[in-house]
């Protein structure tokens, strides 16, 4: 068993293992001619519970040989260009080694005795992040999990901060457009706030949180005895991929001594956009920034980092434990990263970020970035062209929301349940078929498809094609021809990627 174990006498174990890996990868790489294949999870789990766990194969290649059918021959191909369904990005191929590398040496980051250079990297790169941001000189900030977790340490921070101030927990309230992500409530579920704690403010046409409304609530909140924590902004909504004024939100979080928390998960791309910086204008003024560079720097999961302008604001996450990362280390100015952290051991994944500037600089991500967002502006103009879609709004960055509509009913408009159903279906059909993944949301109860563009490779041909086939799928639906009674919107009665 000794074989498997990864040092200085297994480096040909551990050459031919990975390379078989990585074989079997590009392999199904260049045989994906479709995003998906459609599997149901019924069809899938025989097979997965089929394996006997107690009884190993022994051998990389065998074990590589029996993934193939339970897994790598039925995933999910996010790097195909009609996966367009939610904020997963193809890689980049200086991150993907990276990504080899970090979890053969397998680093550490929270203390320095488990690092060493990593932790210096990974201090570099947020510091990078953070100047691009315009946070100032005494910014900090650690990478997270994902930006759920990056959301979480934020409000974390601004709690304390409003504790600090003498603030009633139970007074706490925290002010977000209803676009926002739902991580943000979770968050103040897990930070003990109560239930009604988060203000759902309302959001124009453009789904950018209305500044009037927010105001509103900000002085309501005051009226009332409540203190407004955090007003949280979001720099790319999941759905809509809208942009809240920033700068107004800067202004009025300032007027209330707020903490202004921006969740740029998506929208950080726009940092090394060559053309659409200026979107962000007013992220400078942030007390704290989740940035997610697994969704549009291209990079693996998980890759995520969490930025605040005042370091001393981190201290909420400190705690010293005698045998990690005890007060003496932090006299001593040993970098620990813990100290800063919600996570304990955490990985290197900061060197997928470095791998990918060094080999193509914050140009090359940009460059990638703005490409998907000129695509969503000419797949917008598609859609607007076409009479059997209806769009919900302009492309903010690189999301479509649109849904199919029937063909005008002589004397009245369609049944709006109808148009539902033919909308849900539409999208079944097209991923039970693998030929394209896409999502869906809901707009004013309504339900609508949602294409998320993350693939310079996908191009105005793979969407119109997309949208043919989805409008035939809803047409086939809306005419009764999909082979069942058509009530349920799904297809073979078993709900297929359905999140
Ligand atoms: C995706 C997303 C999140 C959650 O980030 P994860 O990395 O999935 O945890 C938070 N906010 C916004 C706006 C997002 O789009």
């Amino acid at each position: 068993m000794r074989a498997h174990l990864l040092n200085g006498t297994t480096t040909e174990h551990y050459r031919t293992s990975v390379l078989q890996g990585v074989e079997r990868v590009a392999a199904a790489l260049a045989a994906a001619d479709r995003p998906f294949t459609g599997v149901r999870p019924d069809a899938l789990a025989p097979r997965i519970d089929a394996i006997d766990l107690d009884r190993p194969l022994g051998d990389t290649a065998a074990a590589l040989e029996e993934l193939e059918s339970v897994y790598l021959r039925d995933a999910v191909y996010f790097h195909h260009p009609r996966y367009l369904a939610h904020l997963n990005c193809p890689v980049v191929i200086p991150a993907v080694a990276a990504e080899a590398v970090l979890s053969a040496v397998n680093s550490s980051l929270d203390t320095w005795d488990q690092s060493a250079g990593a932790t210096l990297i990974e201090r570099r790169l947020i510091g990078w992040t953070a100047e691009r941001l315009g946070l100032g000189p005494a910014a900090d900030g650690v990478f997270t999990s994902g930006g759920t977790q990056s959301n979480l340490q934020a409000l974390l921070l601004a709690r304390e901060e409003a504790l600090g101030r003498g603030a009633a927990p139970d007074r706490l309230r925290v002010l977000t457009s209803e676009c926002a992500h739902f991580s943000v409530q979770k968050a103040a579920r897990l930070l003990g706030l109560g239930a009604d704690a988060v203000v759902a403010v309302p959001a124009d046409d453009a789904k950018r949180v209305s500044v009037p409304a927010l105001e509103a609530e900000l002085d309501r909140c005051r009226r009332s005895g409540l203190t407004a924590m955090a007003v949280v902004g979001t720099a790319g909504t999941t759905d809509f991929g809208s942009i809240d004024p920033l700068p107004e939100l800067a202004d009025l979080a300032a007027r209330h001594r707020s903490w202004l928390h921006v969740d740029a998960a998506y929208g950080c791309g726009l940092l090394v956009s060559h053309r659409h910086r200026r979107l962000l204008n007013g992220i400078e003024h942030a007390d704290s920034v989740t940035v997610d560079y697994h969704k549009s720097f291209f990079q693996p999961v998980s890759s995520s980092a969490l930025l605040v302008r005042d370091r001393t604001a981190l201290r909420h996450a400190t705690h010293h434990a005698d045998y990690l990362n005890p007060r003496r280390a932090a006299a001593e100015r040993i970098p620990n990263q813990v100290d800063k952290s919600l996570q304990t051991t955490r990985r290197f994944d900061a060197l997928k970020l470095w791998m990918t500037l060094r080999v193509m600089g914050a140009d090359g991500i940009g460059t990638l970035f703005d490409d998907v967002l000129d695509l969503a502006r000419r797949g917008w103009e598609l859609l607007d062209a076409d009479p059997r879609f209806e769009v919900a709004a302009r492309p903010a960055l690189s999301t479509l929301v649109f849904r199919w509509l029937p063909p005008e009913p002589v004397g009245g408009s369609p049944d709006p349940a109808a148009v539902d159903r033919a909308n849900l279906y539409a999208r079944k059909a097209i991923s039970a078929s693998g030929a394209a993944v896409v999502s869906g949301t809901t707009v004013a109860g309504r339900h609508y498809l949602k294409f998320t563009l993350l693939n310079p490779l996908t191009t105005p041909a793979d969407i119109a094609e997309v949208l043919d086939l989805l409008a035939g799928h809803a047409a086939d639906q809306d005419a009764g021809h999909d082979g069942q009674d058509g009530q349920d919107g799904q297809v073979g009665g078993s709900l297929v990627h359905a999140s």
